[in-house]
């Protein structure tokens, strides 16, 4: 089973919107040759119209998180139809600074990507264990337990549509990179877990990404992973040489 790699970018709470078009003026060139992957770059909510606008055409543009109802009293939210209608196509959901930060739990992830699904973007749903958990030997049972929670729940041709990300918390922003094989480990665990909620066909086709410290020196080992099929990248991104030289990797 071939995959496409996804090569995505979190953007975090950086960059103003001329950063986001300086940024794209100097990464569309880098990447305009890579067809090997999908690329996918998601700026703040109010920097997704001059990403949009910057991005070169193989360059998909997605949102950081989405509320579930389409519109409402619900201050601060931004819906489906909002993030699709600024020229975004992809949205991350259920990323750990998400579930550290602002209580996302995985009973909501599971109804945001139900909404990101029907407004019809593609979601990233995040999974991965904390520091605590992998050091009591919990990574397994915790990796299950969110798939169940926040990813089972979604009709088979829904989960068709959906991107895992699998981000061990200690691994975010720390500079420690999950080593390959731990990596390749905790893939394992989810691909086994997609099989047995949904067969073997959709244990084939999902795209499972890997996130943590993820930069242009140690891409090319993970990358080797059979069961990893790109990655979710945070403060690499940032930099156009940079994120490209993984793009490339
Ligand atoms: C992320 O934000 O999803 C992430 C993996 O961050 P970093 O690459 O900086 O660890």
């Amino acid at each position: 089973m071939t995959r496409t790699p996804l090569m995505a970018g979190n953007w975090k709470m950086y960059k103003t919107a001329a950063e986001t078009t300086a940024f794209f003026e100097k990464f569309n060139p880098l990447v305009a040759q890579a067809d090997h992957c999908d690329i996918l770059i998601c700026p703040t909510f109010v920097n997704i119209p001059a990403a949009a606008a910057a991005a070169g055409k193989n360059v998909h543009i997605g949102g950081q998180n989405l509320y579930w109802a389409k519109e409402g009293a619900f201050t601060g939210e931004i819906s489906g139809p909002m993030l699709k209608a600024a020229g975004a196509n992809w949205v991350i959901i259920g990323h750990s600074e998400r579930r550290q930060y602002f209580g996302e739990t995985d009973e909501t992830v599971l109804k945001r990507t139900g909404a990101a699904l029907e407004a019809g973007l593609s979601p990233v749903v995040c999974v991965g264990e904390r520091l605590e958990e992998r050091e009591s030997g919990r990574t397994a049972d915790v990796l299950v337990s969110q798939f169940t929670g926040g990813i089972a729940g979604l009709s088979p041709e829904q989960f068709a549509k959906i991107v895992i990300a699998y981000e061990p918390v200690w691994a975010i922003g720390t500079g420690k990179t999950a080593t390959p094989e731990i990596a390749a480990d905790a893939h394992k665990v989810i691909r086994h877990a997609v099989h047995d909620k949904f067969g073997a066909g959709a244990a084939g086709k999902i795209r499972i990404l890997y996130g943590g410290s993820v930069k242009p020196d140690n891409i090319k080992k993970l990358m080797e992973q059979e069961d990893l099929d790109g990655v979710l990248v945070g403060g690499a991104s940032l930099d156009p040489a940079s994120f490209a030289a993984i793009v490339n990797f």
